[in-house]
């Protein structure tokens, strides 16, 4: 099971303020998605795994699911293709 950091913008926290949060918010920049189309899969940390391990996989390595964190089209390319996950 590979992992990398869950990447959350230095703008965050002051878009979210502007804009608020909702279920159409990018969990990166904490801007409003144009498209809903991309997600990362994270655990405990959180960090970020790769979109096809499972619930079991994250347990048999000690670690447990934090879901699945909506991302937008251009954060979702801070990522490494393997932890991209797209909608279907
Ligand atoms: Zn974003």
């Amino acid at each position: 099971m590979t992992t990398t950091d869950f990447i959350k913008t230095e703008k965050f926290e002051d878009n979210i303020d502007n804009y608020g949060w909702n279920d159409n918010t990018c969990e990166c920049c904490g801007k409003p998605m144009k498209v809903k189309k991309y997600y990362v899969n994270t655990i405990d940390g959180p960090f970020v795994v790769e979109p096809h391990i499972t619930d079991e996989e994250m347990r048999a390595n000690g670690t447990q699911s934090q879901g699945i964190f909506y991302i937008g089209p251009e954060c979702i390319k801070k990522y490494d293709k393997e932890f991209r996950g797209i909608v279907k």
